[in-house]
């Protein structure tokens, strides 16, 4: 096994990550910036080494600051956490080119699923069921635009082929709107991601966003770790997700699964990986591959019983996948919560200093943070400061269990938007289960 491995990443994940190397013997070096250097999972780690000042571009996202940080350290692999440079295509390859093993898939692929418009055509390639809409690229000849969208059906979206982070995106209701919405996306596109390709797809109105969980090692062989529900979002980002997804028949649910995993195969993927779907009618389309660790994976850890950091590493050392798909148990329920310091009405970012900090506790109960009374939360970066995941035997008993997780949990000092979550797991409708993309939106226009 590896000796030792620099974590590229700060904050929860940087905590996880070192959690499971710690438990596997292997020594780790965290890098940090400026902003970062009193945080606990620097404390922790073996080594650790400042790599430049608290803006990312400058930290976290300074590839040959990250690079000569591992060299000092004799490190020899580099976990990149999720967010940063986890699916910079550019880096895993010059983190390999510099002799260092990146825990992640190989740079060809984080590069082929990084464009849209070529993940959707391996996909399709791989069998992989996805939104119906324009083959590949759209042309520049307005007649082809029109003719693609009549076909699809109105109302259609326009997406860009380098798009990220719910960026990128346009809906477009009538033929009217075409050729002047295209035209948008494209200049969009090129000025945000430096490549004007867009594409076009069937907009669904009442999605469910649900993906299946996979994991491949070296040597041919991938799983799937079922799926995780991740409908409750604002502005494209979740925030709550939860495992398994409500209401998918259990045999749609193993075909899915299956197929994410034969995929896999077919694209030599290497490590775990995210295969995003939107879900409506009982039908799932394809929208994108996450080539990493997700935030949401503690939920398939809880219901799998698997480590999933500890298996990307053990995949990444060359390892083979210890178990075969009947082997991957799906058990219970789990929810995850994610705590952000930000305000729970207007969602303004609440950086600061924590001055009372307690956590919640009991069966089920798991939280994943590096906070801690004291702790300064810096204006930076991403404002998640920890997930509350809970556990029960049916999706009622996760429930329960995390309403009392959330009555007990105590942030004082900064804003949080733990009220945001009690509200949502006393909603009639989440607790149904099977809400859509859109709800979360629309309850909290209701309030103002
Ligand atoms: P990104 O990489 O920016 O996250 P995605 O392709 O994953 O882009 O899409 C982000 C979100 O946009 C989806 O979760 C969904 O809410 C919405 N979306 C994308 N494609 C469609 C579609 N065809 N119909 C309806 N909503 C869509």
């Amino acid at each position: 096994m590896f000796d030792k491995i620099l974590i590229a990443n700060r904050g929860e994940i940087a905590l996880r990550v070192l959690r499971a190397c710690r438990e596997m013997g292997i020594k780790t070096v965290t890098v940090y910036s400026q902003a970062d250097a009193e945080a606990k999972y620097v404390k922790l780690s073996d080594e650790a080494v400042c790599i430049g000042p608290p803006p990312s571009n400058l930290s976290y996202l300074n590839i040959p600051a990250i690079i000569s940080a591992a060299e000092v350290t004799d490190a020899q692999a580099i976990h990149p956490g999720y967010g940063f440079l986890s699916e910079n295509a550019d880096f895993a390859e010059r983190v390999e080119k510099s002799g260092f093993t990146f825990i992640g898939p190989k740079a060809e692929t984080i590069r082929l699923m990084g464009d849209k418009v070529s993940a959707k055509a391996a996909m399709k390639k791989a069998g992989v069921p996805c939104v119906p809409g324009s083959d590949g690229a759209l042309s520049e000849n307005a007649n082809d635009i029109k003719d693609i969208a009549k076909k699809i059906g109105y109302p259609v979206i326009v997406k860009a082929a380098g798009g990220g982070g719910g960026r990128g995106m346009r809906v477009v209701h009538t033929e009217a709107a075409l050729l002047n919405s295209v035209a948008m996306t494209k200049a969009e596109a090129e000025a945000a991601f430096g490549n004007a390709t867009v594409y076009m797809e069937k907009f669904l109105e009442k999605p469910r966003h649900i993906e299946f969980q996979v994991m491949s090692d070296q040597h041919g062989n991938a799983v799937h770790l079922w799926d995780r529900d991740c409908s409750l979002q604002r502005r494209h980002q979740k925030i709550i997700e939860e495992a398994p997804a409500p209401g998918v028949p259990t045999r749609l649910r193993d075909k899915m699964g299956q197929r994410c995993a034969d995929a896999c195969k077919k694209i030599g993927y290497r490590g775990a990986g995210t295969f995003e779907f939107l879900y409506e009618n009982g039908e799932f389309f394809f929208i994108e591959m996450n080539t990493r660790l997700q935030v949401e994976h503690t939920v398939t850890e809880m219901i799998t019983g698997l480590d999933l950091v500890q298996e990307q590493i053990k995949i990444a050392y060359g390892e083979k996948l210890n178990r075969k798909q009947r082997h991957i148990q799906l058990n219970g329920h789990a929810i995850e919560c994610r705590v952000n310091a930000e305000d729970p009405y207007n969602f303004m970012p609440s950086p600061g200093t924590i001055s009372r900090f307690h956590l919640p506790g009991g069966p089920g109960v798991r939280m994943d943070t590096h906070a801690f009374g004291g702790y300064k939360v810096p204006s930076h970066y991403d404002s998640m400061i920890g997930k509350l995941i809970c556990y029960g035997a049916t999706r009622e008993q996760a429930i329960a269990r995390m309403q009392i997780a959330l009555s007990e949990i105590l942030i004082e000092g900064i804003k949080t938007n733990v009220p945001l979550h009690r509200d949502l797991m006393e909603d009639l409708a989440f607790k149904e289960g099977g809400v859509t993309i859109h709800y979360l939106e629309q309850k909290l226009n209701k309030k103002t």
